[in-house]
Parts: structure tokens; sequence; C-alpha cells
């Protein structure tokens, strides 16, 4: 058994759902679980459509958009008059509409949210059934929400893997023929009511599928040629990594490489299941593939984050920083649930970098302020090198104005501000 990734890009317009078409076309002598997620752009679209109805503005247009984005990739398909796929498209934006119409603040936002950006998914993947039936391929169309079972936590629901794994395991195992459908991010809680896994959480889905089902791999399609050194987008000259360990791979995720998502890697090593990740342009092309391995003289891996504060506390009585001033800044820190990109301390003062975030960021000052004198900068960017050399550092280096900087043998981290 082998699980299949497509993410929006690979599904974002009838093209491209045909050339994911025919690379399953490649495999189908193999079990095959394909799990997608929502066309293009369109779980942002939901995410506006439904912020629009929450501010009580028109959204009929913001609606429309959504509909004839799928209708129109439908029929360019050529699947216009199939009755079943009109019938259930229709059901769907009943169901999206009914939704929008029946929102009460009282729900609250990220139960509602759940509701309606899980039909990005569902769409997608009928659309994609009937495609792949009309070319040959036999597929079971499955419901993730019937078989992923999460808990309440809306929008970024922790799974139950004891309770999906049987599931996801009793469902397909009774699928005789042909190959298996579903969606990736979604999924349901006890009480059926729709959970989301956490944005780009697909990926995270396709581990799920796999560990449950023993799978001798796993594959991502993306739009890039596997996993690179740094985003192509930011830096020219990439390298492609061959291969890859586990533990490297989920070091990367954890910097902020956002080629897989965070949560995938774990379960997959646990499991030791290879993860494939190619480019669904160049399907002939191998790739990266993560597995348990040692690769010696791995490329710098450079990762690169904006958006960045840097935060410091300072004291003013000349005495030193101190376990009770570590304490205390951390159990604020805790309690606002903020994540820490970096730190530093000196004689007097200790510094934090952390994602822009004004809201908290002024939560933590007010709460600190009586005992800190407390600076902080916003818009910074962030660089880390994992397995640097200094030539690669000196090139980052140039031209920038340096706020922090930080080394231990195998990771370089900087802090900068944009010239
Ligand atoms: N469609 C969801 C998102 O855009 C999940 C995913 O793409 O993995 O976040
Ligand atoms: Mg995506």
């Amino acid at each position: 058994m082998k699980v299949f990734k497509f993410g929006g890009a690979s599904v974002k317009d009838a093209d491209s759902v045909r050339n994911m078409c025919s690379i399953i076309k490649t495999y189908i002598n193999d079990p095959l679980v394909v799990i997608v997620s929502a066309m293009g752009k369109t779980t942002n679209a939901l995410e506006h459509l439904l912020s629009l109805t929450m501010e009580e503005q028109d959204s009929s247009k913001a609606f429309d958009k959504i509909r004839t984005f799928h209708l129109a990739i439908a029929s360019d398909l050529g699947l216009s008059s199939d009755e079943k796929l009109n019938l259930e498209l229709a059901e769907i934006f009943e169901q999206l509409e009914n939704g929008l119409n029946e929102f009460s603040s009282s729900m609250g936002y990220d139960y509602m949210y759940d509701q309606t950006v899980s039909l990005g998914e569902v769409l997608c993947t009928k659309i994609i059934s009937a495609h792949l039936t009309n070319e040959g391929i036999t597929n079971t169309w499955l419901d993730a929400r019937k078989v992923l079972r999460t808990d309440d936590l809306h929008r970024q629901a922790k799974v139950d893997w004891g309770a999906s794994q049987a599931m996801i395991k009793s469902h397909v195992n009774q699928i005789e023929e042909g190959i298996v459908l579903t969606q990736g991010f979604i999924g349901s809680n006890s009480d059926f009511k729709s959970t989301t896994l956490g944005r780009e959480g697909s990926d995270f889905s396709a581990a799920i599928f796999a560990t449950s089902l023993n799978a001798e791999s796993v594959t991502i399609w993306k739009d890039v040629p596997g996993v690179l050194n740094a985003d192509p987008k930011k830096f020219d000259k990439t390298k492609l990594y061959k291969r890859l360990p586990y533990k490297e791979a989920a070091e990367m995720t954890y910097y902020g490489a956002s080629v897989i998502h965070p949560k995938t890697i774990k379960p997959l090593a646990q499991k030791g299941i290879p993860l494939y990740v190619r480019s669904f342009q160049n399907p002939d092309n191998e790739g990266t593939v993560i597995e348990e391995s040692i690769v010696p003289n791995l490329a710098p891996a450079i990762i690169h984050k904006d958006k960045q504060t840097v935060m410091s506390f300072k004291i003013s009585d000349f005495s030193f920083i101190n376990e009770h001033h570590i304490h205390l800044i951390f159990e604020h820190i805790k309690r606002l649930n903020l994540t820490i990109n970096l730190m530093q301390n000196s004689a007097i003062s200790f510094t934090i970098c952390m994602d822009d975030n004004p809201k908290k960021r002024e939560q933590l000052r007010t709460a600190l302020i009586e005992e800190f004198l407390i600076y902080y900068n916003e818009g910074l960017e962030m660089i880390t090198v994992k397995n640097y050399n200094q030539k690669t550092i000196n090139q980052l280096m140039t031209d920038k104005e340096i706020i922090i900087e930080q080394r231990s043998r195998n990771n370089f981290q900087m802090v900068y501000k944009i010239g």
C-alpha cells in the first residue's frame, strides 16, 4: 500500500487535475490511497467568505466565486452532464450556504471555521473522483471525517490515534477494488462535527493514513523538485537533497522550512515509513527521500522566517539576570502560549525572538513592565542555517544589520533588519 498526497497547487485547475490523474495511472497496479487538499487557494477563499459573513457584509460574490471556480473546473474536465456529481456539488454548496446563514457568534468562530473551510477538501475530491471514474480509474471516495477522529479543539484538532487508526484500517481494508480517494486536513470529533488539523495539515493526514495502514511509503507531490536546501522563491542556487535523515527533515520544519508540515515526520519515523517529496511537474524525477539514514556532508539548509519580533528584558538596578528573572519571563510566555524562536542572555538582559504578534507582545510587555525595562523591535527577519559552513554564513551576513547572532556546532542563527 502506498499513500500519495496532492496539495492545492497540484489540483488548481483542470490541466493540473489531468496531470495528477496521469501520475496516478502510472501507479495504478499498486494499492493506493490518495489524499488531496482543496483546489488552489480555496481554503483562503473560504476563510474570506466566513469573515465576510461574520462581519455581516455581503458575501454573495465571494460565495459565487468559489462555486463558479469549482464548476468551471468540473466543466473543463467534461463533467458538466455528470448527474451524480452535479447533485453532490449542489448539495455541498447548499450545506455551505445554510451553514453560513445559520451562523451565530455563540457557535464560536473556530467551530464555524471548521464547518465552512472543511468543505473545500470535500468539493475538490468529489470532482476528482468523478474525473478518475471518467478516465477508467476505479476509485472509492472515502469521507475522511468518517475515519479520522479528533478532539474538539477546532482549527488545531488533536488526533485520537487509537480510534483513527482502527477506523482507517477497517474502512480502507473493506475496499476491494481500485484506489481510495480521501481528503487531507479534515476530520471530525466524537459528535461527527467537522474539525481541521491546522493550515497545510494535509501532509499530516497522509502520515496518519500511512501509519494506520502500515503503508510502504508516502509520496508528497509538490511544485518543487523535492526538498531543497533553501526556498527557491527567496534564494538562488538552491540544492536538492536526494536523501535526508528523518531527524534532519524534522528539525528543518521546526526552524520554519515550509516544504512539509511539521507534524508529518514523527509518526512516519516511528514506523520507519519513507517519505518521498517529488515534483508533480516532473514526475519522472526521483525527488527526495526522507528515511532513516546517515547522509555525510549534507549541504547547509538555509531557513528564512520573516515577521519576527525581538524583545529584550533589561534589569535596571545593577543586579544581574538570574533564575528568578528567567522563571518569571517564561511563566508569562507559557501563559500566553508563545513560541520562542531564539533566546539569548547577557549579564543584565534577557532577549527573545518570536513571531510578530502585536496583541500578545503587548500582553507580555504589560505583565512584566514592573520588573524590567522592556525594548522591542518588530518586522525583523531570521535565518537559521543547519550544518553551516563559514562561506555560507559570510554570504548571508553581507549587507545586513544583525541584531542577534548565535551559533552552536551545527546551527547558525541570526535575526536582522531588512535594509
Ligand atoms: N487546504 C488546507 C490549507 O490550504 C490544507 C492543506 O493544504 O494542506 O491549509
Ligand atoms: Mg496546501
